[in-house]
């Protein structure tokens, strides 16, 4: 049994994005400090705390069978504690969830990330989302070693009609640049090979405190410049956010991958404009080609959504030809959810689910197809991989193509005795498992 602090131990688990991970890191290194202890499994712990993801149906289903989890392993033993955190309390507006769980000892809000263990000693729990976790504030890493996602801000102002994420985190909010920067040295000089820039919309950087002259251009160069061999890579971009400085800090700044992750979300400019998206067909075009020709090997990912109220076939066939043309290396579709309190909920010409589906069922096809061309046309190449993990004569290994968690993996045969999980290796691509790479070592690894 695992000696325990005068607190206790608590069990945190993560639902959602990695946005939502690196709020978990706060929360657990607040309570570390507060004088609780990690419990490895949820029997050893006294408090079960769950961070929970709201962002669409799926999601919520999977926070209910976590509670439910959670409430059953109260059920275990006496004096145990069940908290939840995270977007389901933001979005929990009418109560219905506090109702269904009246089990739930402690719903913490947006605002209690950096006091979580105040409000578990009685203290009020709070309903606005203005906070921002800084540099200053205690974090227990929850992520392999070498590997960091670091949030750059919270909330979004670019108020996308189906999106519910401005109700739930509220305004844009960004850290001050020195902020990031030291968490980012941190994390460096503790061992991290891979930070991966989060936000709703990392290229809004900046953009709720014009009078700092901060922006992601300005942060990559700061980034940059941090001693150590290590990358650099960035997800949640908006195409309306695009200028000719983050392009050039891009390229100029060798740490930063040419990965970019840019959720399109439509083509067809009715719906650019139902979406509110702030671009139109012509300028996501421009800025497709644009990127292609300025950043060599790009890697570019996207996301779509099918069934946005009043999508017609040919507006679905526009999308679907544009993704057969722009040939996405990574691509996410995902049906319309018709979110509540979104405006897109209540427009008319809602398209039934199972078309929505349908839509998505075949872009994803296509798209999988596509990547398995994409793949196959990767062996022979060289590359520098990230390793994961090392075991059974294999190596896991990511390279520039490969975000954590959402895209394939490398897989290398044979890896050298010495490789070491966090450690870059050079391979050479010499064929395909399904949408994965098989690879085999090409020189000794590099520190
Ligand atoms: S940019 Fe992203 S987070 Fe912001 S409103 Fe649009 S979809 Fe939601």
């Amino acid at each position: 049994m695992q000696k325990k602090h005068q607190r206790g131990a608590f069990f945190p688990v993560s639902l959602g994005c990695p946005k939502n991970l690196n709020d978990l890191e706060v929360i657990s290194g607040g309570l570390l400090a507060a004088g609780w202890s990690i419990a490895d499994a949820p029997e050893n712990a006294d408090l079960y705390l769950i961070n929970t993801c709201a962002f669409i149906p799926a999601a919520r289903n999977e926070a209910v069978e976590e509670i439910e989890r959670g409430v059953a392993w109260k059920k275990e033993a006496p004096n145990r504690k069940l908290a939840v955190s995270g977007c389901l309390t933001a979005y929990d507006r009418d109560g219905s969830f506090h109702k269904k769980f009246p089990q739930v000892d402690c719903w913490l809000g947006i605002d209690d990330i950096g006091r979580v263990d105040a409000v578990l000693q009685g203290g009020k729990a709070s309903s606005s989302c203005k906070f921002l976790a800084d540099d200053s504030l205690p974090r227990l890493q929850l992520t392999v070693p070498h590997l960091a996602y670091l949030k750059i801000a919270d909330g979004c102002n670019n108020c996308c009609t189906y999106c519910a994420i401005p109700l739930l985190r509220g305004k844009l909010r960004s850290l001050p640049m020195q902020c990031v920067v030291a968490e980012a040295k941190q994390r460096v000089a503790s061992g991290v090979r891979e930070l991966v820039v989060v936000a709703q919309d990392i290229s809004a950087y900046g953009m709720d405190r014009p009078e700092s002259g901060e922006n992601l251009p300005k942060l990559l160069g700061e980034l940059n410049r941090i001693d150590g061999d290590f990358v650099i890579r960035l997800l949640y971009t908006h195409p309306a956010h695009y200028t000719d400085e983050l392009i050039d800090a891009i390229n100029a700044n060798s740490k930063v991958l040419p990965y970019l992750d840019i959720p399109l979300q439509h083509i067809s400019d009715g719906l650019l404009r139902a979406m509110n998206r702030h671009v139109s067909q012509t300028a996501v075009e421009e800025l497709i080609a644009k990127l292609r020709k300025m950043i060599p090997n790009l890697v570019l990912r996207s996301t779509f959504i099918t069934g946005f109220p009043g999508e017609t076939e040919a507006q679905f066939e526009e999308l679907a030809d544009f993704c057969r043309r722009v040939k996405f290396e990574r691509l996410g579709v995902f049906p319309f959810s018709a979110e509540p309190g979104t405006i897109a909920a209540k427009l008319p010409g809602q398209v039934p689910t199972e078309v929505a589906e349908a839509r998505s069922t075949l872009l994803m096809k296509r798209q999988i197809a596509r990547m398995r061309r994409m793949q196959k046309a990767r062996v022979g190449s060289r590359e520098r991989i990230l390793v994961d993990a090392v075991g059974n004569g294999i190596a896991w290994g990511r390279g520039v193509a490969d975000a954590p968690e959402i895209d394939n993996l490398v897989l290398v045969e044979n890896p050298p005795r010495s490789c070491r999980a966090g450690e870059f290796l050079d391979v050479e691509i010499i064929g395909t498992q399904n949408c994965d790479v098989i690879a085999r070592a090409v020189s000794k690894k590099r520190k």
